[in-house]
């Protein structure tokens, strides 16, 4: 950040009062883990009582999410999945797990167009099947953009998100049911984060974009995703208003880590 710069004025109209604080475990855990989510949960039934605009969603791999929900003893914590298929109901999808099935086993989110997925191939086109799938199942979605190091040298990140966006939201989608995360790929389990100046510019074109091209009467939920830890929460909270939570992959399969995210960014 430069020091002379200044922070536009606070636009009440780009925040939102609800935190969301994600947790993306990847291909990591076992059923062994429910030791993680159990003292997440017991740290949340009480800080919760004093912050009750926060929300923790964490997406576990799709075999622990109707063992993890018996498990939990309230329903201060909600698991999601990680990815689903473009496909709602049985078939012969060797592989594949529906959304319906992810919804009766407990997931009432899902992450989709992760950077690791689409790494793997998965395209623009299929990533929008898929997020009609999860809301038709009345999932909500944690739709990931965001550029590479190559697109951000290049000054391409605003072009690479609006492409993202235009090419997987469909005007007709419940669009109130899709966060946006907004995750650099060169910041993923890379220790690196973007400057503020860059991540708010970010947030707030997020936000203004999705509102104006879809027409919406609110404006979306957008967070940020990438290296984010005990340590570097405090940094982001500086721009708390224009970010309205994380996505925390590697900082969310141990419960002190999460939870030192969560203490630190409303010390
Ligand atoms: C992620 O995988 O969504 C992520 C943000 O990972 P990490 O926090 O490990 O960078």
């Amino acid at each position: 950040m430069t020091n002379n710069y200044k922070m536009p004025k606070y636009n009440p109209d780009l925040s939102h009062n609800q935190r969301y604080f994600f947790g993306n475990w990847k291909m990591f855990g076992d059923f062994n883990s429910f030791n993680i989510i159990k003292n997440i949960e017991k740290f949340y039934v009480k800080f919760r009582k004093k912050e009750k605009k926060s929300k923790i969603v964490i997406c576990v791999p799709n075999v622990l999410i109707s063992f993890f929900k018996k498990k939990l003893k309230t329903k201060t914590i909600i698991l999601g999945a990680q990815n689903c298929s473009e496909h709602v109901n049985e078939g012969p999808f060797t592989g594949s797990i529906s959304t319906s099935l992810l919804k009766k086993a407990g997931a009432e989110f899902v992450i989709l167009g992760h950077s690791e997925n689409r790494k793997e191939g998965e395209t623009p086109k299929l990533i929008k099947k898929k997020i009609k799938s999860a809301l038709s199942e009345k999932l909500n979605v944690i739709f990931c953009i965001g550029e590479t190091a190559k697109e951000k040298k290049q000054k391409k990140t605003t072009s690479v998100l609006l492409k993202q966006i235009s090419q997987s939201i469909d005007k007709k989608f419940n669009l109130k049911k899709i966060i946006i995360a907004y995750e650099p790929v060169w910041c993923i389990g890379t220790g690196k984060t973007p400057s503020s100046i860059d991540l708010m510019e970010v947030s707030i074109f997020i936000k203004t974009f999705f509102h104006k091209k879809f027409n919406t009467k609110f404006i979306p939920k957008v967070v940020y995703g990438g290296s984010v830890n005990g340590k570097n929460i405090k940094f982001f909270r500086k721009w708390a208003p224009f970010i309205d939570g994380f996505l925390v992959g590697g900082a969310s399969q141990s419960s002190k880590n999460f939870i030192d995210i969560i203490k630190n960014y409303y010390k």
